[in-house]
């Protein structure tokens, strides 16, 4: 619970600089270099202080300090200018404004986490950082898009490893009032199991993008209540189940009270799936629906997106907490709990009594997609069951791959090459552009690499101490949550190749990992101390390091320093991942299993594929089999590239693989073309079928009766086999 509410003391910002608190209060900073050296250069001592946090910076400016800035004429004027190139970002006809004929008015896009900044921690991985990179692109494409999530008491948790190497937990308290988020002022409230919970709704500004934040910790609600946002994926299933209500019914009508009637709901991953409950609620008490007209048009108009490979990682509650949970639902509705449950059971789990949120997902949406090519293969099997008499070729899931913003992850001196390259606008640019990087200066392109790693080693020294890394070395990280199936120790299976490779002395190779496990997972927290264990050797430590404390300010310094992206993810487990993309805008090369992104991206030159041994049914030798494919790899080919020099010390072979890297990926895995997928193969689609039952220009009776006639004549044929409504 949040104990302490510290209200920071702001010293007046004089009226000159007064553009500084908008400036500070729009997330679009994250992603503009030139207002990230304005706010440095208002103090740049305290803004390392402060861990590169605008809002704590502006706050912790002494008055002599404030009079002495307004008092620079440049100063005021780089203030002037930065207030400037925001108002530009929010308001410029963008991409989508060049879409005459789109019908989209507006989608929300739910999520339980969002990564925009490690200043408003909020995530816990790759799906969090998805989100934030699908508004930051949203927003550079003019694309009419609200984001909803929760706002968690505690954020992210911070790691530290203890003395026997194991990972220990702290769970800071966030205090809302100094975070980059403001109050709307708007409260909804839920019935949670017949307690009133009110939800004050936050808002964040991703650029043009508002993001609506939800919090249970009102005065007034229950002490229960208040707990409901106390952290990310933490508590029973109970605690979940009454997160993904707020979420999901909370949303729906927090977007109501803000007035707002998105024609497009797109649910990013099953969490929030609840929203389309409380839809269904909406059109039966408003709008005289039955309860399979309204299953019917909630439809068209919703997305589901899954990003889980295996049946093992979807929520399921139990009848009882369902039963407990939407008693006032089914009466309201005029159905039966079975009706109800039917909607998350699958008829081919005659012994699966809980309901499945993603079969939900699944249910509600008309239209539904995995994260990359062979994500969707894998989900069009796992659900193929929802279809039966479908061929799973024709199971109604597509899929749309990851992409990662750009202008967030890629460090400054690439950016550079690739704005004069590729050009100023070069995320999100086409294949064509990209080509452009093939000019570029072999010798510049190394001095840029060698920038980022010299930033990375400096970086891994303030964290661990003087002696580790080496700027010149081979470098090759390892960054993302530890999950077991990820593998992050496969290399110590042979642990005496790995030494040679870390004490050549003419050819060093030197690795760095970092990430956190969840709290709960044992096996994942017993990989960290075997890393680590092994990192704490004398010989090898300065050459094999954990950083602690991952979140998306080490993820960075990590892509802008490596040279080489390890992944090594049990096949086919990882439905996109999206690290390799960070890092292969940087310019690094990935080294990887054919698993999600890199099974469809891969093209035998843009970086390196370690042999999967997925047939093999004996884990502990296929994990073996793996190890010495990715030896192999680093042993005969990775090494001796990197090595080969010319007489200045520029590798020609490796440059031309990163160029290659550049010109084969960079088209393809930025968000930009990921939003612009989303907007013309699901959002438009999905606003053009879904009639505007959400909006105010809906006329209610004429319009009704009509819609009605067109659910009965036309998607009343569709059914899904074992969608029992009536
Ligand atoms: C990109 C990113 C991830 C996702 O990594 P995967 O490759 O999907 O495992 C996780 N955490 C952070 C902080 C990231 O930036």
């Amino acid at each position: 619970m949040r104990a302490v509410r510290e209200f920071n003391v702001v010293p007046a910002i004089p009226e000159s600089l007064q553009a500084l608190s908008g400036l500070a209060l729009n997330l679009h900073w994250t992603w503009d270099r030139p207002t990230q050296e304005l706010f440095r250069s208002l103090d740049p001592d305290l803004w390392d202080q402060v861990g590169h946090d605008p809002t704590t910076l502006l706050a912790r400016i002494t008055a002599p300090r404030w009079a002495e800035l307004a008092a620079d004429p440049a100063m005021v004027d780089a203030t002037r200018q930065a207030a400037q190139r925001l108002a530009t970002a929010v308001e410029e006809p963008r991409w989508f404004q060049g879409r005459a004929d789109s019908k989209l008015d507006l989608v929300a896009y739910f999520s339980p986490e969002f990564g925009i900044s490690e200043t408003l921690p909020q995530y816990s991985g790759g799906l969090g950082v998805l989100s934030g990179d699908h508004l930051k692109a949203t927003s550079d494409l003019g694309v009419p898009l609200v984001g909803i999530g929760l706002l968690y008491d505690q954020g992210y948790f911070r790691q530290r490893l203890n003395a026997d190497g194991l990972q220990e937990e702290r769970f800071p308290p966030l205090d809302p009032h100094s975070l980059p988020i403001t109050d709307t002022g708007t409260t909804v409230s839920i019935d949670l199991a017949g307690d009133q919970v009110r939800i004050r709704i936050w808002e964040a500004k991703v650029g043009r993008v508002r993001l609506f934040l939800l919090d249970t910790n009102v005065d007034g609600n229950s002490p229960e209540g208040r707990l409901v946002t106390d952290r990310l994926y933490g508590g029973d299933a109970e605690h979940r189940i009454r997160q993904e209500l707020v979420l999901g019914v909370g949303g729906v009508r927090a977007l109501r009270a803000l007035g707002l009637h998105p024609d497009v709901f797109h649910s990013n991953e099953g969490h929030a799936g609840f929203l389309g409950l409380e839809r269904i609620r909406e059109l039966i008490t408003g709008r005289g629906l039955s309860f399979s007209e309204a299953v019917q048009a909630v439809r068209p108009g919703s997305l589901f997106t899954t990003h889980t490979p295996v049946p093992a990682g979807i929520d399921r509650f139990e009848r009882s907490l369902m039963e407990r949970y939407f008693s006032d639902f089914v009466q309201t509705c005029g159905i039966g709990l079975d009706q109800l449950m039917a909607l998350g059971l699958r008829g081919d789990e005659p012994d699966e009594k809980r309901f499945n949120m993603a079969v939900m997902g699944m249910r509600l949406a008309g239209r539904a997609n995995g994260v990359a090519a062979l994500h969707g293969a894998v989900s069009r099997e796992m659900f193929a069951g929802l279809w039966p008499n479908t061929p799973i070729d024709e199971v109604p899931i597509g899929s749309i791959t990851n992409g990662v913003h750009a202008k967030t992850w890629v460090g400054a001196p690439i950016d550079e090459l690739l704005t004069e390259s590729v050009g100023g606008i070069w995320d999100g640019a086409d294949a064509q552009s990209w080509k452009a990087v093939e000019g570029l200066d072999p010798a510049r392109i190394w001095a840029a690499r060698r920038t980022g790693r010299a930033e990375l080693v400096e970086f891994a020294r303030e964290r661990l101490g003087d002696n580790v890394l080496d700027p010149d070395a081979l470098t090759i990280g390892f960054a993302r949550r530890f999950a077991t199936y990820k593998r992050a120790a496969l290399l110590l299976g042979q642990a005496d190749r790995l030494r040679n490779l870390l004490l050549s002395t003419d050819r060093p190779v030197q690795f760095v990992f970092a990430g956190k496990a969840h709290p709960a997972d044992n096996e994942g927290k017993e990989l960290i101390r075997q890393i680590e264990v092994f990192a704490r050797q004398v010989d090898v430590g300065y050459r094999f390091v954990f950083i602690p404390d991952y979140d998306m300010a080490v993820a960075r310094m990590m892509y802008h320093g490596c040279d080489v992206w390890l992944n090594t993810p049990r096949r086919p487990m990882e439905a996109c991942g999206t690290s390799g993309m960070k890092a292969a805008l940087n310019g690094a090369l990935n080294c990887s299993i054919l698993d999600g992104w890199w099974d469809e991206c891969y093209d035998g030159s843009n970086g390196w594929a370690i042999a999967s041994a997925d047939d093999d049914p004996d884990l502990a030798r296929r994990d073996a089999r793996e190890a010495v494919s990715l030896f192999g790899l680093l042993e005969r080919e990775i090494v001796p590239l990197f090595y080969q020099r010319d007489e200045r010390g520029v590798p020609h072979g490796w440059v031309d693989m990163m160029k290659h890297n550049w010109s084969s990926l960079g088209p393809f895995v930025t968000a930009a073309r990921m939003v612009r997928d989303y907007t013309t193969k699901l959002y438009e689609p999905a606003c053009v079928d879904g009639e505007r039952i959400d909006g105010d220009d809906y006329a209610p009776a004429r319009a009704l009766a009509a819609w009605k006639a067109r659910v009965r004549s036309e998607w009343g044929q569709v059914t899904i086999s074992n969608l029992t409504t009536s």
